[in-house]
C-alpha cells in the first residue's frame, strides 16, 4: 500500500437524546471505531466526530412529562451518551450536539442558500392537529382502532395486530397520544426543499449512480428514487414544522421551525466546526468543493435515504463538497430475533458494563462479524462465550502466557535476535497488506479469521517445540544447545504475539496498551510490524491480559435488562 498520508473526516449517526445507547447502536459506533482506529495507525490524519441529535417533537414532550427544559433532558442524555461511548472505547476526536450555535448558524445559512437558488419552495399542506394541546401530531403521536381488524390503541402508520400498514387518517376512532383529544384536520404552510427540480435530479442521479461508489445494494435502492431522466420519483422533501417545536426556528418565517432531519446531519458539520474552532483547523478547507479530503458517514439501513439523498443535496447546493462515501450497516438481532424488552435481549450499553462483562469482548464478537454488506448481524449469546474464549483466551492470550514466563526467568526478558528470522514470523509479516485491505474495505470478520488463522499456526509451532520440554531438560543456568532452541522458541512466539497484536489493535485497543507494557515497546502502529523485539528492551513478566467468559455474566446481563412484557 502506498503510504500517501491521507486526511479523512469520519461520523456515526447521531444518536437521537431521549433514550439510551443500547447495543444495537453499539454496531455501528464500534464498526466506525475499528475504522478509524486501523486509519491512524496507517499514520493517517483523520478525524472522528460525533454529536447527540436533540431536537423534535418527542424530545419536546419528554421534557414536558419529566417537567423540565428540553435543554435540561439533552444535557442529561448527551452526558450518559459520552460516558457509554468512553466505556466502549469509541474513540471520538470530539462529540457535540445538534443544539449549539454552531449548528444554528450553519442551518440558517444553508437554507438561505437553498432558497437564494430558488429550491425552497412553500406549499399548503393539510394535517392533524391536536386541538386541546394546540399542535401539530406526527404521525407516531395518532392512535386509534386499526381500518382493517378494528384492533384498539393502534399507531397511525401500522396495526401490530394484523400488520396492515395506512394512512393516519384511516383509523377508526383516532386520538391523540398527547392529550387523549380526537385531532381534528388544519392547514398550515410549510417549506419544501425541491428535490424534484430537474438540477437536484440530476445531481442525485449522478452523485448515486456515477460518482459515489456507494454499497451495490444502497445504489440499487437510491435507484428505484432517482429513476432515469424525466421519470424520477423524487418528492419535494418538507423541512418544517410548526410550533410549539423544539429546533431552530427558521430565519425569514416566524414560528416555523427546521425540521429535526434538516439540522440533524448539518449536525456532523455544525460538531466538526466547534472542533475546529477549538483545534485551529481549517473547517473550510476541509468542507469546500473542491476539498483532497475524503468524508465518511457510518449509518444504518434505516437512515439510507437521508444519507444519500437530502444529505448530499443540500451539501451541493449550499456551496458544501458532498461525502466521499455512505457506509450503512445492517441491525443486530440476538439469538436470531428482533431485541426484546421481555426476553432481556434489549441489552442498554451501561447494562453490559454493570453487570461486569469486558466491552472488548463485545466488541471482538462484533468485528468477527462485520462485513461491508448491508446484512444484519446476529449475536447469538452462546457462540459470545464460545468465541471470545476460544479465539482471544484459547488462541491469542494463550501464546504470550506460554512462553513468557520462561523467556523472563531463564534469559532476564531478552530475546535471541536470530530467530526474528523465522519464516513463521515471516508469514505473519506477510500477511499485512491483505489485513490492511480488509480493513480499508470494513471487511472485519475476515480480517479476525485471517488473524485468528494466523494464531493457529503460531500455537502448532509451540506445541511442535514445546518450550515447557527444552526447561526441564536444562539446570536454570547451564548454556547449551537447548538453552539457545528455549531462548528461539519463545522469541519467535513473542515475536508472533506482537505482530498479531497489532492486527487486532483497532479492535481491542486498550489490550494492545497492556500489551505494549508488557513486551516494553513504544505504541502500536501499523509500521510497528518492521520493528520486532530487540535486545535492548528486556520484556516484562507476564501479567493477566484478559479473563474467560464466564456465562453466568451473560445471565446476569440478561437479568439486568429485563422488563415485564
Ligand atoms: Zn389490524
Amino acid at each position: 500500500m502506498m503510504n500517501l498520508k491521507r486526511q479523512i473526516l469520519v461520523t456515526s449517526a447521531l444518536p437521537y437524546a431521549n433514550g439510551q445507547i443500547h447495543i444495537g447502536h453499539l454496531v455501528e459506533y464500534i464498526q466506525t471505531d475499528i475504522w478509524v482506529r486501523f486509519q491512524r495507525m496507517q499514520g493517517h490524519e483523520v478525524y472522528f466526530i460525533g454529536a447527540d441529535d436533540t431536537h423534535g417533537t418527542p424530545i419536546m414532550l419528554r421534557a414536558e412529562q419529566e417537567n423540565i427544559t428540553p435543554q435540561e433532558l439533552i444535557h442529561r442524555v448527551g452526558i450518559e451518551h459520552k460516558r457509554d461511548f468512553d466505556d466502549f472505547l469509541v474513540s471520538f476526536d470530539h462529540y457535540g450536539s445538534t443544539d449549539t450555535e454552531e449548528n444554528k448558524l450553519l442551518s440558517e445559512s444553508i437554507y438561505i442558500k437553498l432558497r437564494d437558488a430558488g429550491l425552497i419552495e412553500k406549499k399548503s399542506i393539510e394535517q392533524a392537529y391536536d386541538p386541546v394541546k394546540e399542535m401539530f401530531l406526527p404521525d407516531r403521536f395518532i392512535k386509534g382502532e386499526c381500518p382493517k381488524c378494528s384492533s384498539k390503541d393502534q399507531y397511525g402508520d401500522s396495526c401490530e395486530k394484523c400488520g396492515a400498514t395506512y394512512s393516519p387518517i384511516d383509523l377508526k376512532n383516532p386520538y391523540s397520544v398527547v392529550s387523549g383529544a380526537a385531532p381534528i384536520k388544519k392547514v398550515s404552510e410549510h417549506y419544501f426543499f425541491k428535490l424534484s427540480d430537474p438540477r437536484c435530479e440530476a445531481f442525485l442521479r449522478d452523485w448515486t449512480q456515477v460518482k459515489t461508489p456507494l454499497q451495490p445494494e444502497a445504489r440499487n435502492k437510491m435507484k428505484e428514487w432517482v429513476g432515469t431522466e424525466g421519470k424520477s420519483e423524487l418528492g419535494d422533501w418538507d423541512i418544517s414544522r410548526d410550533a410549539p417545536y423544539f429546533g431552530f426556528e427558521i430565519p425569514d418565517a416566524p414560528g416555523k421551525y427546521f425540521y429535526v432531519w434538516l439540522d440533524a446531519p448539518i449536525g456532523y458539520y455544525g460538531s466538526f466546526m466547534q472542533y475546529c474552532k477549538k483545534t485551529g483547523l481549517d473547517f473550510d478547507y476541509w468542507t469546500n468543493p473542491s476539498s483532497s479530503t475524503e468524508q465518511y458517514h457510518f449509518i444504518g439501513k434505516d437512515i439510507l435515504y437521508f444519507h444519500t439523498l437530502f444529505w448530499p443535496a443540500t451539501l451541493h447546493f449550499s456551496g458544501y463538497r458532498t461525502p466521499t462515501n455512505v457506509f450503512a450497516h445492517g441491525f443486530l438481532t440476538v439469538d436470531g430475533e428482533k431485541m426484546s424488552k421481555s426476553r432481556g435481549t434489549f441489552i442498554n450499553a451501561h447494562s453490559v458494563i454493570t453487570s461486569g462483562l469486558n466491552p472488548e469482548w463485545l466488541r471482538y464478537y462484533f468485528a468477527a462479524k462485520l462485513n461491508s454488506s448491508l446484512e444484519d448481524l446476529d449475536l447469538n449469546l452462546q457462540d459470545f462465550v464460545a468465541r471470545v474464549n476460544s479465539d482471544l483466551l484459547g488462541k491469542y492470550i494463550n501464546i504470550a502466557s506460554r512462553s513468557a514466563g520462561f523467556l523472563v526467568k531463564r534469559f532476564n526478558g531478552i530475546i535471541a535476535p536470530q530467530a526474528l528470522a523465522h519464516p513463521l514470523l515471516e508469514q505473519i509479516r506477510n500477511a499485512s497488506s491483505e489485513m490492511a485491505t480488509l480493513f480499508e474495505e470494513r471487511e472485519f470478520a475476515k480480517s479476525m479469521r485471517l488473524t485468528m488463522e494466523l494464531a493457529d499456526l503460531v500455537n502448532i509451532f509451540v506445541d511442535a517445540n514445546k518450550p515447557w520440554e527444552l526447561a526441564k531438560q536444562l539446570p536454570p543456568e547451564s548454556p547449551s544447545l537447548t538453552h539457545t532452541k528455549l531462548q528461539e522458541v519463545c522469541t519467535v512466539t513473542l515475536e508472533a504475539f506482537r505482530l498479531l497484536t497489532i492486527y487486532l489493535k483497532p479492535v481491542l485497543p486498550k489490550l494492545a496498551t497492556e500489551v505494549e507494557k508488557f513486551l516494553n515497546i513504544p505504541e502500536l502502529n501499523w509500521q510497528s510490524i518492521h520493528a520486532p523485539l530487540t535486545v535492548d528492551n528486556a520484556i516484562n513478566p507476564y501479567q493477566h491480559l484478559m479473563s474467560r467468559i464466564d456465562t453466568q455474566l451473560i445471565e446476569k446481563l440478561l437479568e439486568a435488562n429485563q422488563t415485564p412484557a
